[in-house]
């Protein structure tokens, strides 16, 4: 039985890894500050004597005793990392350093949960891992695009210098149950606002692009990752390559959730990507990956969710 460490394991996709992880005979510690994450999330898995809570924020420093470690402790959507933009620079600066000290310590394998943010507003389309990105060191996005790619840098950096097992996943636009009510991503924001008749609302014109992966996708190749032998250790792209402008993405809301909601254009927020669709080659080469949900069904799964959260909220 491996002890594995999960920061941010309260969170959206912390918790289906923590639940899959469990699933699997691990040992599973969950670390997290609660900032975006519930306790909610793993109200299910309290009473597994193998499961463990810490409540910690991982700018401080943490002693436990583990095999691997998953750092995915970060806010991801854009309103929930602009809040505090200083604490999410400290998250992956400071959070990520301390965590990379822990596996260091330990032995233990490091994987660290990257972003297709990476690449900021790419040029190059599809990303691969070879692009060096198009970002604004200075813009409202900054504080994440650019703490993750320092957070890249460190755990590089620990594997040259201090010979650190590491991993890295550049994780694209991921969604499914559990995400947050009110963190503002497109896909939560659609499916309430579609659930409860209000207007989709569609920041500028809605030709930007999205490619979107079912969160047990995503948890299937980060273990996957995990679990490759130590010559491999990326960056590599997990996401769903099929992608769709956002206008259509909220038609398609709109006609799943049979929904009279009409379409509220509201203005682009700043530094928004045009363009965004992972090229995974490498996954499937490297991990025998690639996504199995389609669009349709992991959307159906998302809206029975979001209609049975917001009916409770309701009575
Ligand atoms: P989320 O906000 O639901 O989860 C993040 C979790 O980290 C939350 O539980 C939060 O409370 C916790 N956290 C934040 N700061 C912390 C700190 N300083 N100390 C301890 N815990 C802290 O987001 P998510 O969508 O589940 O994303 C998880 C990870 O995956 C993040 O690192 C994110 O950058 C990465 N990622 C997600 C997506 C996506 O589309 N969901 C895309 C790219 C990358
Ligand atoms: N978006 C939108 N309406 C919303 C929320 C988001 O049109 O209510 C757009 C946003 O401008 C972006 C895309 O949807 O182009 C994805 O946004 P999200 O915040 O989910 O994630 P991002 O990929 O930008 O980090």
């Amino acid at each position: 039985m491996k002890k594995i460490l999960v920061t941010g394991g309260s969170g959206f996709i912390g918790s289906h890894l923590c639940e899959r992880l469990l699933a699997e005979g691990n040992e599973v510690v969950c670390v997290d500050n609660f900032f975006t994450g519930s306790k909610e999330n793993i109200l299910h898995l309290l009473n597994n004597p193998f499961f463990e809570v810490i409540r910690h924020d991982i700018i401080k420093s943490l002693l436990v005793e583990v095999d691997e470690i998953y750092n995915f402790a970060c806010p991801a959507s854009p309103v929930h990392y602009q809040y505090n933009a200083i604490k999410t620079i400290k998250t992956n600066v400071l959070g990520t350093i301390n965590m990379l000290g822990l596996a260091k310590r330990l032995r233990a394998k490091f994987l660290q949960a990257s972003t297709s943010e990476v690449y900021g507003d790419p040029k190059e389309h599809p990303q691969k891992e070879t692009y060096w990105g198009h970002v604004n060191p200075i813009g409202i996005r900054s504080c994440y695009d650019e703490g993750k790619r320092v957070a890249e840098t460190l755990t590089m950096d620990y594997h040259r210098q201090n010979k650190v097992n590491i991993k890295i996943i550049r994780i694209f636009n991921t969604y499914g149950p559990r995400m947050a009510l009110n963190d503002g991503r497109v896909v939560s924001n659609f499916i309430v606002q579609a659930l409860q008749n209000e207007d989709l609302t569609v920041y500028g014109d809605g030709s930007q692009t999205r490619s979107f992966c079912y969160v047990s996708d995503l948890v299937d190749g980060a273990i996957k990752m995990m679990n490759t032998s130590n010559d491999f250790i990326g960056p590599v792209n997990l996401g769903n390559p099929v992608e769709i402008p956002i206008i259509e993405f909220a038609e398609r809301i709109i006609r799943l959730t049979g929904s009279r909601s009409k379409i509220l254009f509201k203005e682009l927020p700043q530094d928004d990507p045009v363009q965004r669709k992972p090229d995974i080659s490498l996954a499937k080469e490297k991990l025998d990956w690639e996504p199995s949900v389609g669009l349709e069904q992991g959307l159906m799964k998302t809206i029975e969710y979001f209609d049975k959260k917001i009916n409770f909220i309701k009575k």
